[in-house]
Parts: structure tokens; C-alpha cells; sequence
């Protein structure tokens, strides 16, 4: 799995808990059955534990990139979770230990840890206030505000241009 497919899960993981049609709170990995399939398909096994390794690791993410929790909320769910140096001839690696029904949730902490690093502030909720969603810029401005502009930005652009609109013809 290469580093852009890890993020892509990441994000994907993150945005498991959108609003329905009409401004409900959903939850992708609520249902065991829905949530086996999301998981086979990001290379997970689907089992029950696993399910709820991810859904405690998809919740702490969640508040740390909405700044609504310290990075430490992190930090118990990598518990019993170590590394051993592998040698070849290309060098040392550092190749991790997690233990099993862990690896989806653990691969998702790492990722989000080297996305910190590699593309800081990069990560950030949707700035639609009644959206849950999330957002990974990788353009080179790093302005884009919306997890999606053809959802969230019309829809923003479109109350600005009413509020504007309407002030106009109130005054
Ligand atoms: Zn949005």
C-alpha cells in the first residue's frame, strides 16, 4: 500500500461519520455488517475487534484534527504497540509489532502522524459548520476550505451570495 493509499484510508476513515440529507448524524462503522465490508476493502479482516479498534481510533483522531482533544488522547491506543530493527542490505528498518485485530486502527495513527509531518496543517475539518467531514489539501496553495466544492463550497457560496443579497435589500 503506498503512502498516498494510506492517507486516502485515513481520510476515508475520518469521514465515516457524515450528516445524513437532512442534518443527521451518521456513522459508516456503526452497522457490524457495513462496517465488515469497510473494512475488507482498506485491507482489514473484518472482525469484530477490529471494528472497534478503528471506530476508538477514528473518534480520538477525529477531536485531535478538530482541536477539540490533546494529541495524548492518542496516545493509549498505541499501547503494547513496539518496533524491531529488520537488516538487509539496504540498511536498518524499523518494522512495527501491533497486535492483532490492531493493524487497520494503529496504520491509521501512523498515518495521520507522518501527514503531521510531511504536510502540516494539511489536514483539517470541512469549514461548512454543518458538515462532519474532513479535508486532506494536497494543492499547492492550500486554501481549499471544503471537503468538497461541489457540495460544501456551492452551498457556502450560495448562503454568502443570499446573506449579501438580502443585507443589500434591507438597507
Ligand atoms: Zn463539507
Amino acid at each position: 500500500m503506498s503512502e498516498r493509499e494510506r492517507q486516502d484510508t485515513l481520510l476515508e476513515l475520518l469521514n465515516t461519520t457524515p450528516l445524513d440529507g437532512s442534518g443527521r448524524p451518521t456513522d459508516l462503522l456503526a452497522e457490524p455488517q457495513a462496517a465488515k465490508v469497510w473494512q475488507r476493502a482498506h485491507g482489514g479482516t473484518g472482525t469484530a475487534a477490529e471494528r472497534r479498534h478503528l471506530v476508538q481510533a477514528r473518534d480520538a483522531l477525529q477531536a485531535v484534527v478538530r482541536g477539540t482533544a490533546p494529541v495524548t488522547a492518542l496516545s493509549p491506543l498505541l499501547d503494547g504497540v513496539t518496533s524491531h530493527p529488520k537488516v538487509s542490505p539496504e540498511g536498518i528498518a524499523w518494522e512495527m509489532d501491533v497486535p492483532r485485530g490492531r493493524e487497520l486502527a494503529v496504520r491509521a495513527l501512523v498515518t495521520w502522524s507522518s501527514v503531521q509531518e510531511t504536510m502540516p496543517g494539511r489536514l483539517r475539518p470541512c469549514a461548512n459548520p454543518e458538515c462532519r467531514r474532513f479535508l486532506l489539501d494536497r494543492s499547492k496553495p492550500n486554501k481549499a476550505r471544503w471537503c468538497s466544492m461541489a457540495v460544501c463550497g456551492n452551498r457556502m457560496k450560495v448562503r454568502r451570495h443570499y446573506e449579501r443579497s438580502h443585507d443589500a435589500g434591507a438597507v
